[in-house]
Parts: structure tokens; C-alpha cells; sequence
């Protein structure tokens, strides 16, 4: 993702408050930018904007900037940053948080369909299986044909089994996937709510006031 300049009007004070007012959104304003969750990320140098950027431009509002970055997706929720923050601000369930957000915006990136793909084999299967992850993922991003040749030396060396291994029950995660959706959904409800009442704001704002 290239980088750009921020502007003022980027800033999106509904986008902020909605994520100020979820659960580990409440933390966030008490962040002192120390930098320990970025310096603790194993994944940092991929991300678009380390979690102390993110932290910070969640505050500022950039709504466009924090759900368009490759962050909330490559973050691997490995903790480090949540258990090691001074302010208990828990970075990982941001990355969490703004994921629906995200979806329900439409965004998409690679990182997105790749996420989706993921979710996808383990739903249907109970487990992550290397073979169909690639498989499916080469139909949905182009660029996956130059790994090809890496592919196929790692099948003839063995290290790329066929074969699947499937849970024989995979309704409870079927239930678990469901409830997902279905708190995305609300997430998505209390945004437009969000978002018609700034809009409505800013109409009464408009509108010039006519003498009775
Ligand atoms: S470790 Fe906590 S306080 Fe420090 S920058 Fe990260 S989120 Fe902010
Ligand atoms: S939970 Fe995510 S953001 Fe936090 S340190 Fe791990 S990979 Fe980085």
C-alpha cells in the first residue's frame, strides 16, 4: 500500500467514536505511543502501519487509511503486543474489531480474500489443510502463479500432502462461523446508525434556518 500524505479532512469522528465505544476501544485514547507493541510484533516489517500507527490513527479518525492498511490482516494474533502494553490497550482485539468493520465497508485486498480463503478450508474441514489453502487462493489472486515453481519442488520433495485432513464433525464450527457473521452484521447495524446520525448532524447544520 503506498503511503500518503494525511489530510485533516480524512479524519472521520464517527469511525473513531464507534471504535472508542467497543470493549477494547475504551483504552485506546490512554495510549503514550511508546512503541513497545510495534517493537514486540513479529510481522511489523510487512504491515502497512505498525500497531502503534494504527492505535494512533484509530484516534485520529482515518477511517479510509486504517481499514484499507494490509495491518488488521497480517497481524497473526500472536498476543506479544497486547500482554506487553504498558496502558493494557490490547492491540490484537483492535485488529480483531476492525476486521468486520472492514468487511462490512467492503474492502478489498488481497490480504482480505486471503483471510476469507483461510476461513473457508478451516470452516468446511475443522483444519487448515496447505494443499487446498493454495489451491483455492491461486483461483482468487493472479500473482499467485509465479510461486508455481516453489510449489512444485516442495510437492516432489513431499512437503505438500494431498491428502485432507478433515474433522469428522465440523457443525460446532459451523455454530461458531455463524455467530461471527452475526456479530459482523450488528457491528454493521451500529455503524450506519452511527453514520445516518452524522449525516442527519450535518443536514440540520446545512439546512439555513427559515423565519415562522
Ligand atoms: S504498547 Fe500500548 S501504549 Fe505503547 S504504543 Fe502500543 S498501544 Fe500505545
Ligand atoms: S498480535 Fe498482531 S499486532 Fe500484536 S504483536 Fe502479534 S502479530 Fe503483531
Amino acid at each position: 500500500m503506498k503511503k500518503e500524505t494525511i489530510l485533516i479532512e480524512s479524519r472521520d469522528a464517527a469511525f473513531r467514536d464507534l471504535v472508542l465505544e467497543t470493549p477494547v476501544g475504551k483504552k485506546l485514547p490512554t495510549c503514550m505511543q511508546c512503541g513497545i507493541c510495534a517493537g514486540s510484533c513479529p510481522v511489523s516489517h510487512e504491515m502497512d502501519y505498525n500497531p502503534r500507527q494504527l492505535v494512533r490513527m484509530v484516534q485520529l479518525g482515518l477511517k479510509k487509511e486504517v481499514l484499507n492498511s494490509n495491518t488488521i490482516w497480517i497481524c497473526t494474533t500472536c498476543f506479544s503486543c497486547s500482554v506487553r502494553c504498558p496502558r493494557g490497550i490490547r492491540p490484537t482485539e483492535l485488529m480483531e474489531t476492525l476486521k468486520p468493520i472492514a468487511i462490512a465497508e467492503g474492502v478489498k485486498n488481497k490480504n482480505e480474500r486471503f483471510d476469507g480463503v483461510f476461513s473457508d478450508v478451516v470452516r468446511k474441514n475443522g483444519r487448515a489443510s496447505e494443499f487446498l489453502l493454495i489451491s483455492r487462493y491461486s483461483l482468487k489472486e493472479p500473482e499467485m502463479i509465479k510461486q508455481a515453481p516453489f510449489g512444485l519442488s516442495l510437492f516432489s520433495k513431499g512437503k505438500l500432502p494431498l491428502a485432507i485432513d478433515k474433522m469428522e464433525d465440523t457443525s460446532e464450527l459451523d455454530t461458531i462461523f455463524k455467530l461471527g457473521a452475526q456479530e459482523s452484521r450488528e457491528e454493521c447495524k451500529v455503524e450506519n446508525k452511527e453514520e445516518n446520525k452524522e449525516i442527519g448532524t450535518k443536514k440540520e447544520k446545512e439546512e439555513p434556518e427559515t423565519d415562522k
